[in-house]
């Protein structure tokens, strides 16, 4: 397998078939991402609950879609070498990853939520409820 420098970043080595590095990949998650065309935005809102569970080294708490159904849940992305490290992610359950893909790095009206936000939400309402784009 041959490698090439990412086109967009030009900073990441890439595999020959892939358009772009994942550092690059996880800034396209608005709109349509590139190798993943499939998943567009996904333009609803989600509730988030106190409901923890362990996650990793973590936490993580349940996340609700539109129609009140527990769609898997919200942690907070660990990987520091991209920029959505220190916010939130959801990862899927597998009933949904045909709607909504399997780990999603979100953003709520093009930003994206700040972990600490989302903790301090929680505790002081039990509940929070973000526009997910
Ligand atoms: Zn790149």
């Amino acid at each position: 397998m041959n490698y090439k420098l990412c086109p967009k970043c030009k900073l990441n080595y890439i595999k020959e078939n892939q358009q772009m590095c994942d550092v690059c990949i996880s800034k396209n998650t608005n709109g349509v991402s590139y190798g993943r065309s499939k998943y567009g935005p996904i333009c609803e809102y989600f509730t988030f609950t106190n409901e923890m569970r362990r996650y990793k080294s973590g936490v993580a708490y349940e996340a609700y879609n539109s129609d009140q159904k527990n769609v898997g849940y919200v942690f907070m992305s660990d990987d520091d070498r991209t920029p959505a490290y220190g916010h939130c992610e959801i990862h899927f359950y597998p009933a949904y990853h045909n709607k909504y893909q399997e780990w999603r790095r979100i953003t709520s009206h093009g930003r994206r939520i700040p972990w600490k936000e989302l903790l301090q939400k929680l505790k002081r309402e039990g509940s929070c409820k973000y526009y997910i784009d």
